[in-house]
C-alpha cells in the first residue's frame, strides 16, 4: 500500500481538466490502489485523481468506509431533487461549507477491468459523485459554496455523525 501525497487548495493541478483513460494499466491499476489507500488514510469520503497529481479521469468513493466504487471516465446520466448541506474536501483539511446538490444521481462509468458500469447515489453517495466528478473538469466546491466555508472538525467527530465528510 502507498500512501500518495494530497495537492492541496491553491496547487494548480486541481484547476486542470483532466484525460480520459482508454486503456487500463498496470500503472493505473497501482494509481487506482494508491487512491483507495489514500483515501481511506485520510479518513475521506472520496477521492479525484488531480488530488493526487494526476490528471486522468479515475475517482474512488467509500461514503461507509465498506463500499469502495472505482470510477473511471465517470459521467452523470440523470439528476434530481436537491439537498443542501455541509461539503469538505481532503484538499481543503479542516474546512467546510454548505453546498446544495442533486439529492439523487445516477453515473455511468468504467470499473477498474474497462467494463461499462453504473452508480446509483442518493444524499451523501449522490453528493460525493457530484464533488468527485467537479474535480475531473478542475472545479472544487469552493466555487459553490453559500456564504463562507467554515472549520470543520472531523477527526473530534464520530463517523457516523460527521455531517458530510471530505472528498
Ligand atoms: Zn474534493
Amino acid at each position: 500500500m502507498a500512501i500518495r501525497n494530497i495537492r492541496e487548495f491553491g496547487d494548480p493541478v486541481l484547476n486542470k481538466p483532466c484525460r480520459e483513460v482508454t486503456e487500463m494499466t498496470p500503472r493505473l491499476r497501482e494509481l487506482v490502489e494508491d487512491m483507495l489507500d489514500t483515501m481511506y488514510e485520510a479518513n475521506g469520503v472520496g477521492l479525484a485523481a488531480p488530488q493526487v497529481g494526476v490528471l486522468r479521469r479515475i475517482v474512488v468513493i467509500d461514503v461507509t468506509g465498506e463500499d469502495p466504487h472505482i470510477l473511471i471516465n465517470p459521467k452523470i446520466v440523470e439528476k434530481d431533487g436537491e439537498q443542501t448541506g455541509s461539503e469538505g474536501c481532503l484538499s481543503l483539511p479542516g474546512k467546510a461549507g454548505i453546498v446544495t446538490r442533486p439529492n439523487h444521481v445516477v453515473c455511468e462509468a468504467l470499473d477498474i477491468e474497462m467494463n461499462p458500469i453504473r452508480l446509483e447515489g442518493e444524499e451523501l453517495l449522490a453528493r460525493a459523485i457530484c464533488h468527485e466528478l467537479d474535480h475531473l473538469d478542475g472545479h472544487l466546491y469552493t466555487e459553490l459554496v453559500e456564504g463562507d466555508l467554515m472549520d470543520a472538525n472531523y477527526e473530534d467527530a464520530d463517523e457516523e455523525e460527521a455531517p458530510g465528510g471530505e472528498a
